[in-house]
């Protein structure tokens, strides 16, 4: 049978490699998902979660932005940041939601908006899939 490959790669690190038997991933668009012997595609990333399946198990990883590539039974996703579930400091995230939400909550005029929400939905992100 086909075999699928899964790399996970930051501009840091190579977060995980991989066979794998199926990915689904947060696209921009929706979740998708990639079993051996899909097309080439190639998808912008939204934050959050993405699993990917080895026999029975179901594992988890957090990833924020960036693309996955699908070409010859391998998946590449290349993510600005990404953390494998249980390499995730649940309280780190929980004080970045805190910041970011009094960040939203006092209404500067110099608060940039757009960066606090996007910090806010990696917190949360990682929050959820930390409990995965
Ligand atoms: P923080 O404000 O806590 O730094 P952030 O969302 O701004 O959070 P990112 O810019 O997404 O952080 O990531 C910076 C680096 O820190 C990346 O290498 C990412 O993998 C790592 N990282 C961020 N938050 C966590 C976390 N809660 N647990 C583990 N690694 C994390």
């Amino acid at each position: 049978m086909e075999g699928l490959r899964l790399e996970i790669v930051t501009p840091d690190k190579v977060v995980l490699q991989a066979d794998v038997d199926y990915v689904g991933a947060p696209g921009v668009d929706g979740e998708f998902g990639v079993l051996a012997g899909h097309i080439p595609l190639l998808a912008a990333l939204s934050i959050g979660g993405m699993y990917y399946r080895q026999g029975v198990q179901t594992r988890w990883a957090f990833v924020s932005g960036g693309f996955a590539e699908v070409a010859d039974n391998k998946v590449t996703v290349l993510a600005e940041a990404a953390e494998l579930a249980d390499e995730i400091d649940v309280d780190r995230a929980q004080q970045a939601y805190e910041r970011a939400k009094a960040r939203l909550e006092e209404q500067r005029p110099e608060t940039d908006i757009m960066r606090a929400q996007f910090a806010m939905r990696r917190a949360l992100g990682r929050i959820s899939t930390a409990s995965r």
